[in-house]
């Protein structure tokens, strides 16, 4: 079976891509199983230049296949805020709850018709010369409401209501977050092109 390294460590995150590469068939492993692989500074300021960051150089430092995703929230009446700084939002290392708060701490005086928001994922494959070979991205709209609801997921999940289900994604169940979400949406993109890759090697 072909393999390809997820370049994340974020266990949630990777759960939630392990579940939207099965259909791939391939043979998915994780960062930690390689003591070369290096720890990559988010220097980008696009979700694509981190999300080639992330993939392309641990790609060239273990010579194999790999995947990475670069996300975020971006909040329109915070005039994109956090964005690329999602995970960092309330400082270096910051919990969830800590950016929860700040989020929560900035859009105090938004009223609620004007906290629209949107979740974004960027995804890079990288071959093993560290050459990205695929890039796609995809979003997912909501709301940012003022209490949290649901324990599903991670990040700003329980913060961020979709519309159409009047749910959190903390309250969404992993099987509809990964038809409806950012992350699905992207993979969307990915899989006929992985698939087309894969098909080459
Ligand atoms: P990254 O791991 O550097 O790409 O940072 C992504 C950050 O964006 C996470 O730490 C979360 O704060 C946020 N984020 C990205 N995707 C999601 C999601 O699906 N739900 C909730 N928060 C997310």
């Amino acid at each position: 079976m072909p393999k390809i390294v997820l370049a994340s460590r974020n266990p949630k995150k990777a759960i939630e891509i392990a579940r939207l590469l099965e259909p791939v068939g391939l043979d998915v492993l994780g960062l930690d199983q390689f003591s070369d692989a290096p720890e990559v500074v988010e220097s980008g300021v696009t979700f694509a230049e981190n999300a080639a960051l992330k993939a392309g150089q641990p790609a060239m430092a273990t010579g194999q296949w790999t995947l990475a995703d670069d996300s975020g929230l971006i909040v329109d009446a915070l005039n994109g805020e956090p964005g690329v700084y999602s995970a960092r939002y309330a400082g270096e290392n910051a919990t969830d709850a800590e950016n929860n708060a700040k989020l929560l701490e900035a859009l105090r005086s938004v009223p609620p018709e004007k906290r629209t928001a949107r979740f974004v994922c960027h995804l890079a494959v990288a071959d093993p010369s560290g050459a990205i070979r695929i890039s796609v991205n995809g979003s997912c709209r909501g709301r940012i409401i003022d209490d949290d609801r649901g324990t599903q997921g991670f990040g700003y999940d329980p913060l961020f209501l979709v519309p159409e289900f009047h749910r959190t994604f903390g309250q969404l169940s992993l099987q509809v977050k990964s038809q409806i979400s950012h992350r699905a949406r992207a993979f969307h993109q990915l899989i006929p092109k992985l698939q087309q890759v894969l098909r080459e090697i």
